[in-house]
């Protein structure tokens, strides 16, 4: 059998595996809590992440699921400053402040340039604000927010991978100049990148895909990105369950991630992250799961390698 399947995965053929949306409310943000986080170095501070509900993001990534928390239209002016005071007025005050929409901040279909100013005046308070955008919407409006805001903006942007073969068939539609670009754009502008990274996508088998992680990290701090979250991938959005049926996709086992982890934060060249959000359902033994678990916890805090869990597995 061939590494890659011999249908095209696009837009259709993604959309159409899917299940349903679930019931969103665009005044609401569909979630928001505070954790903690590294946020410089030695340092372990609160973070405030908020899920914006937003309309849908306009592409259609074979491994993304967070198109189940969005709107089909765009939510009205004004909604997103709405959603920004719901959350705050409901948590403790932190310096560090996430703003996740489930596509990308500088839509303007997705967040109106005329909420900016709004949404400024929410959150001067605080020291650092993320938000996550495609290369693609990169560009004068992310300078003007820039301007606007009193925070260090911070944008992340999904690097994914840099396996030639497997970019272009996550339906991503980015190539590797275009990343580039965006985080040279975004540096020369004074802001600071951070991106995700995929362990094991589809195609690649687990060394491969450990591999891969690996050579997008090194691409990524090459270019001048900050931080490296990598990210393990999971099914459970339609395309990626039908692709594990067919055998070309299988989720990665912890002690990839751990491996990947490693290697990252051994090179010294800027700060990588496990994403450990339900880490539970991972491919792996349950035995030394939780210590695992913990142990990449502390990885993500001081930026140091622990010692190896040991377990027969
Ligand atoms: S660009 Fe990001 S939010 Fe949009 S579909 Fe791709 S992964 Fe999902
Ligand atoms: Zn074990």
């Amino acid at each position: 059998m061939s590494k890659f399947p011999d249908f095209k995965i696009d837009n259709q053929w993604v959309t159409s595996r899917r299940g349903k949306k679930n019931p969103v409310n665009p005044f609401i943000p569909y979630d928001f809590f505070m954790e903690k986080e590294r946020t410089g170095p030695g340092v372990i501070g609160d973070v405030t992440t908020i899920f914006l509900t937003n309309r849908e993001c306009p592409f259609r990534c074979l491994m993304c699921d967070l198109w189940k928390n969005t709107t089909d239209k765009p939510v009205p002016e004004g909604a997103i400053p709405r959603q920004i005071e719901y959350a705050l007025s409901r948590l403790p005050e932190t310096k560090h402040l996430k703003l996740y929409n489930s596509g990308s901040f500088f839509d303007t279909r997705a967040v109106p340039k005329t909420d900016y100013e709004k949404i400024a005046s929410l959150i001067d308070h605080f020291e650092t604000v993320i938000v996550e955008s495609h290369p693609q919407f990169i560009n004068r409006n992310t300078l003007y927010f820039n301007e606007l805001i009193k925070p260090a903006l911070h944008v992340a942007i999904g690097l994914e991978t840099v396996h030639p073969a497997v970019l272009p068939r996550l339906n991503k539609r980015m190539t590797l100049t275009g990343f580039e670009q965006a985080v040279r754009f975004l540096t020369s502008n004074g802001m600071e990148t951070r991106t995700f990274i995929l362990l094991r996508p589809p195609f690649l088998s687990e060394e491969e895909g450990m591999l891969w992680a690996k050579k997008s990290i090194d691409y990524a701090f090459k270019i001048g990105v900050g931080t490296c979250t990598v990210i393990p991938v999971r099914s459970g959005n339609g395309a990626m369950d039908t692709l594990a049926e067919n055998s070309y996709f299988t989720p990665p086992d912890i002690k990839s991630l751990e491996n990947v982890i490693e290697y990252g934060i051994g090179l010294n060249k800027g700060t990588v992250f496990a994403d450990l959000w339900n880490i539970e359902n991972f491919n792996s033994c349950k035995k030394c799961l939780e210590k695992r678990k913990e142990r990449l916890s502390l990885m993500n805090f001081y930026q140091k390698i622990y010692p190896q869990v040991t377990c027969l597995c």
